[in-house]
């Protein structure tokens, strides 16, 4: 894509009202749009880097047998009064119309798929069941300040699993925490899976998948020896007590953010909406359910926090919204414009994706705008690599620079 046909510019400040890094750098560099605290647009760079994010999700999920569908957002209020949740979740939006009628906005869709799945599942032939979306939540969070990690729109990555027994449940949900740690691995980031509390409907724990980062708002209590992690909130564990886990390392705290959630749910669900199956022996039972969440935007979010560095973003090569950052040092119609012009050509006729930086603006300001933007290769077209054919190629990550011809480049 031609950069003087991108609606969108870097900026020199992020709003004064925005506290966080994470918004602070994509608000200057024009991936997202501040609507009003914890509601982003996302213009061109940023849907495409959401779009990488998705990808990955949607190939882990569609690996261990997801399928994927899109659920509604805006919910009639009977069923989130049948499970209670109108009145005990406090997150949940209420929106009265016109008409009196009540409704919500998803923040969560068991409400939803229990009874989607329910006019499907008649038989233990038709379990186990896995679906799942990619979509739009919202909840009335009360702290929104850590700009897109925490949102009152947000979208998130859930998925819903049905199951005879709880064997099956409990297969699904070990290949489930495999796939997690896979995408976070895929995007760029460490995530370790961690104990916490399973939430109002089960003494059971449940997994966190956090990463730890400084802009978190989550304690984490980790091994320095085995993968052991605990959510603080649950432990009575301290710093710099011995792991009981592995009986060879000590527990660090640290600050971390949640990027995913999986859920053991039981079968309070199917039994607040009647959903029964008949099982081997012609009974009725009620199915297990799980629950498996991924914050997209969220992950978006910590990833900027974990790469990035004074001058701007850092972006892995999986999530980058370009491989490559074409930057001409011409001006329009001279030699070296064209040799840029060819070579763009020549890379988007190879597949790669390539952002072109073909404006008529002074050098320092377009490596400064290239270093915020944070897309991992840079190629530059000065006049030297238009009179030899020897184009300087740099790392954003390491700032490592090589001279590389046409062919290599497009070899690579
Ligand atoms: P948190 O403890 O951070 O409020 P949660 O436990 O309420 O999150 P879940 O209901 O399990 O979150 O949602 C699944 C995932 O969605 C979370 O692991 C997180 O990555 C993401 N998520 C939750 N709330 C938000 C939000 N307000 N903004 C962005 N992402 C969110
Ligand atoms: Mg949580």
């Amino acid at each position: 894509m031609r950069q003087t046909k991108l609606f969108t510019k870097a900026r020199r400040e992020a709003p004064a009202d925005e506290v966080a890094k994470n918004a602070q750098l994509l608000i200057r560099a024009g991936y997202i749009h501040k609507e009003m605290a914890g509601v982003y647009s996302y213009l061109p760079l940023g849907k495409r880097v959401l779009e990488k994010i998705e990808r990955v999700v949607r190939e882990e999920m569609d690996a261990i047998g997801g399928q994927e569908i899109r659920m509604a957002t805006l919910h009639p209020s009977e069923p989130w009064k049948q499970t209670g949740a109108w009145d005990s979740v406090d997150v949940v939006f209420k929106i009265t119309s016109r008409t009196e009628r009540e409704y919500t906005i998803g923040q969560s869709e068991e409400e939803i798929v229990t009874p989607i799945a329910r006019e499907y599942v008649t038989s233990y032939r038709d379990l186990p069941l896995a679906v799942y979306q990619i979509g739009q939540k919202y909840r009335d969070e009360l702290r929104a300040k850590s700009g897109i990690m925490r949102g009152r729109e947000f979208t998130m990555k859930d998925m819903y699993s049905f199951h005879e027994t709880q064997e099956d449940f409990d297969r699904f949900y070990a290949a489930a925490k495999e796939a997690y740690l896979k995408v976070y691995e895929r995007v760029g980031l460490v995530a370790k899976a961690t104990e916490a509390s399973g939430g109002a409907f089960t003494k059971k724990l449940s997994y966190e998948f956090m990463v730890l980062t400084d802009a978190g708002e989550d304690d984490i209590l980790y091994c320095n020896h085995c993968s052991y992690c605990v959510n603080a909130e649950i432990s009575t564990q301290k710093e710099g007590d011995a792991c009981t886990r592995c009986n060879a390392g000590t527990l660090s705290l640290a600050k971390a953010s949640e990027v995913g959630n999986i859920f053991d749910l039981g079968t309070k669900y199917a039994t607040d909406f009647s959903f029964t199956y008949k099982d081997r022996e012609g009974k009725e039972q009620y199915p297990i359910i799980g629950c498996f969440g991924i914050g997209i935007t969220r992950l978006m979010g910590v990833l900027v926090e974990a790469h990035s560095d004074e001058k701007g973003i850092v972006w892995p090569k999986t999530v980058a919204p370009f491989a490559v950052h074409l930057v001409s040092l011409g001006k329009p119609g001279d030699q070296v414009a064209a040799a840029a012009d060819a070579l763009y050509d020549d890379l988007a006729k190879a597949g790669v994706e390539v952002l072109y930086d073909d404006r008529d603006l002074s050098t320092g300001q377009k490596f400064a705008e290239s270093d915020l933007l944070g897309i991992p290769l840079r190629i530059v077209v000065g006049r030297e690599a238009a009179e030899t054919g020897a184009f300087e190629v740099v790392e954003r990550a390491t700032g490592i620079v090589t001279k590389k011809d046409r062919a290599a480049l497009l070899a690579a």
